[in-house]
């Protein structure tokens, strides 16, 4: 058999569209193309294939060895492909059998001397996989994130040279369906508890929790608008299973992660004020996750309101009505999830101590007009519930 084919799947948004990996092994001089749209990384992979083929002595064939990655037209990116692209050119050349590969779905990026390495983004993989039903053959480090899906059969490996015996039958490697039972209870250091006297921004929270409304907290520095805010997550219910997996999938397309021991837990992010609109929204030419997706279904918290930048605070607008962002590049659109509870902190005026018991705040009403109404108010205008903290004196 001189033509192969293997399943993987790339990324796109919060999708894992498939991609098929046909390997033709043909008569000719001796050389390797990758076709169907790979960036650099992908173009790499033949490298560090080669390599990982021959570390576990396997035979390279000296042949003209032609990759194409179907859709063509979705731009393949990283190294995801590379165990498929190895495995599809050890079938090729009739090294391993390919009456079974069509049964599985294969992930993972190749080390040199043959070992697998983790990939980003693998939650949404693991959903379509099993919603097709075939098995995940993926590396031993993302195995807890797949296995947060309900029924899958989760195949973990470490080598290129266990997945090449599991599928000649040497050997079986452990299959894993079963998720480790998911703990109900919040796993935090943190506890609304914590928060002595500030009845009223006690009150204010409750009611925000409880109804999913946005807070603007107005008070003088130190009187514990952040610790309050960070501890917000803790009075709000648990996700439900959907939810979590929403959260759990845009979290795993970021640099974040997805903490299965926390994944049930509604999000907290706070970002700096110096933030930029991409990093709040998301974007990047192969669109990412912005703040307001990676809080989706929890908490974002500006601290400092009014020092944040008008514009950055201006792309808030659309996704606090509609609860989700597009970013359109020129190449690829993305829609992200984008519905988060918004908790804004702010001093009552430029000084900070307005009504404060000291009397040490000499701002000038207009001063205090102008501060508060400075550039952000438009944006939080209608969906403002404010309430003022003051001096914790307990
Ligand atoms: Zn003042």
């Amino acid at each position: 058999m001189s033509l192969a084919i293997i399943y993987s799947r790339g990324r796109s948004g919060l999708s894992a569209p498939l991609v098929t990996v046909e390997v033709h092994v043909s008569n000719g001089l001796p050389s390797l193309s990758i076709v169907g749209l790979p960036e650099a990384a992908v173009k790499e992979s033949k490298d560090r294939v080669r390599s990982a083929i021959l570390n576990c002595q396997f035979e390279f064939p000296a042949q003209r060895i032609t990759i194409n990655l179907a859709p063509a037209d979705l731009p393949k990116e990283g190294g995801r492909f590379d165990l498929a692209i190895a495995l599809g050119i050890l079938a090729a050349s009739g090294q391993i059998p390919t009456q079974t590969l069509s049964d599985y779905e294969f992930l993972g990026e190749l080390s040199l001397s043959g070992d697998l390495r983790p990939v980003t983004s693998v939650l949404p993989v693991a959903i379509q996989a099993q919603q097709l039903g075939r098995k995940l053959l993926l590396p031993r480090e993302n195995l807890a994130e797949a296995v947060l899906i309900k029924d899958i059969t989760v195949i973990p490996a470490e080598h290129l040279l266990a997945v090449c015996a599991h599928l000649t039958g040497q050997t079986t490697l452990e299959t894993i369906s079963q998720a480790p039972t998911q703990s109900t209870q919040l796993d935090t250091e943190l506890d609304f508890a914590d928060v002595h006297g500030q009845y009223h921004v006690k009150r204010a929270c409750e009611i925000a929790a409880a109804g999913a409304h946005n807070l603007l907290m107005l008070g003088p520095p130190g009187t514990g608008k952040s610790m309050i805010a960070a501890r917000m997550p803790t009075i709000l219910p648990l996700l439900t299973e959907q939810q979590a997996r929403e959260t759990a999938s845009i979290a795993s397309l970021s640099e974040l992660g997805v903490n299965p021991a926390t994944w049930l837990h509604p999000p907290y992010r706070a970002p700096h004020h110096t933030a930029s609109a991409p990093a709040l929204v998301g974007g990047g030419s192969q669109p990412k996750p912005g703040e307001i997706s990676l809080a989706h279904n929890g908490v974002l918290f500006l601290d400092e309101l009014p020092e944040f930048d008008r514009k950055v605070l201006e792309v808030l607008r659309e996704p606090l009505e509609t609860g989700h962002i597009t970013i359109s590049r020129a190449n690829r659109q993305a829609e992200f999830p984008a519905r988060f509870q918004l908790i804004a902190a702010m001093n009552p005026c430029p000084c900070g101590y307005l009504g404060d018991a000291s009397g040490r705040c000499r701002c000038t009403s207009e001063q205090v007009a102008k501060y508060r109404a400075k550039n952000f108010w438009p944006v939080i205008r209608p969906y403002r519930h404010a309430f003022r903290s003051t001096q914790n004196r307990s």
